[in-house]
């Protein structure tokens, strides 16, 4: 078959034509249906040698996938052949007190994510460990709805988290409106009454923001600090989203979030969030997650059901699938790019 792989550290990933799987008694075997790509795999491919800790290479890419049950081992039960399923991404060992509540993405053992720490889905086929993992689609499309396993679960994790704090009347701010900002935006359109804002750095980022519910965009810039706490009465935002994640945004939410708020960082990077008496204003929490539950998964899909929420795709076959990640390098991605095998 054919798959994505990441081959050989600082590489760009290559089109290669490998054996297919065959599912052990507890696993699942799918016939891939869409794939998402996504920034951390750019992630991934950026770390040195000495700093890589994924799966020994080659690895095949793909941590967001949507497919049909192709075969299942002798052991699993209750999965049909010929399903439409999502696949929760993060498993954990399902076992310890963390997966026990299905935040499988904090298992004590360490999590084995496909695309990540074990072989993806950006290939015909993919292995799936255990029926656990997997979320029946019904009648969404595949190709739109892949995403909202990482990219609609990740913001869904983050805006639950803060509901408390966004009541009506309150500001949310979301930097960084690409493949999971603009979910966010969405979310915070659905589940909340709150003032949303976003912040990017081009013109067509921001016009998409606005497309998807922003009320208010500026450029991602230290300027954006008051243009915030000009919409707030000088307050700033209670609830500020950084799916950025490097140094430069998150000193725009230490900047602008509001005594008593809220700072959660998503994006994967090494920017941080100085929670201390001279740093950030008085009583302000903060968090850095990682994708969400799988419980969270069924509550996105429910979402998604319902219309509340759209993922933008841009799809590629297997074939275009390095151009995609040139595209995604470059930003010009709007919103998700999805690998239709
Ligand atoms: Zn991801
Ligand atoms: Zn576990």
């Amino acid at each position: 078959m054919k798959a994505l792989q990441y081959r050989t550290i600082g590489s760009r990933p290559e089109l290669v034509e490998i054996d297919t799987p065959t599912p052990s008694a507890s696993e699942i075997l799918l016939r891939v249906t869409a794939a998402g790509a996504c920034h951390s795999d750019e992630f991934i491919m950026g770390v040195s040698e000495e700093e890589y800790y994924f799966k020994p290479l080659p690895l095949t890419l793909g941590h967001e996938v949507a497919g049909v049950v192709e075969a299942v081992g002798d052991g699993v039960t209750g999965v049909e052949v010929g399903e439409s399923v999502l696949v929760y991404g993060p498993w954990g060992c399902g076992r310890c007190y963390q997966c026990a509540q299905g935040n499988e993405m904090n298992c004590e053992k360490g999590m084995r994510a496909p695309g990540i720490f074990s072989d993806g889905g950006m290939a015909e086929f993919m292995i799936v460990d255990d029926a656990r993992h997997l979320v029946p689609l019904g009648d969404l499309d595949s190709v739109t709805s892949v995403s909202l396993t990482d990219a609609g679960l990740t913001p869904y994790r983050a805006v639950k988290s803060a509901l408390p704090k966004l009541t009506p009347g309150t500001t949310a701010v979301v930097i960084g409106a690409g493949g999971l900002g603009h979910v966010a935006i969405q979310i915070l359109k659905a589940l909340t009454q709150a003032t949303v804002v976003a912040l990017d750095l081009g013109d067509e980022q921001l016009e998409f923001a606005r497309k998807v519910g922003a009320d208010h965009t500026f450029k991602s810039e230290p300027a954006a600090v008051d243009s915030v706490k000009e919409i707030t009465r000088g307050l700033g935002a209670d609830v500020v989203f950084d799916f950025v994640g490097i140094q430069p945004t998150a000193d725009l939410a230490a900047g602008m979030v509001a005594t008593a708020g809220h700072v959660v960082v998503i994006g994967v990077a090494s920017g941080a969030v100085p929670i201390g008496q001279r740093t950030v204003p008085l009583d302000v929490t903060g968090r850095a997650i990682n994708w969400g539950s799988r419980a969270e998964l069924i509550e996105v899909v429910e979402l998604a059901k319902r219309g509340a929420i759209e993922i933008h795709v841009e799809k590629y076959s297997l074939d275009e699938a390095p151009q995609a990640y040139e595209n995604l390098h470059a930003g010009k991605i709007r919103g998700r790019a999805v690998i239709v095998p």
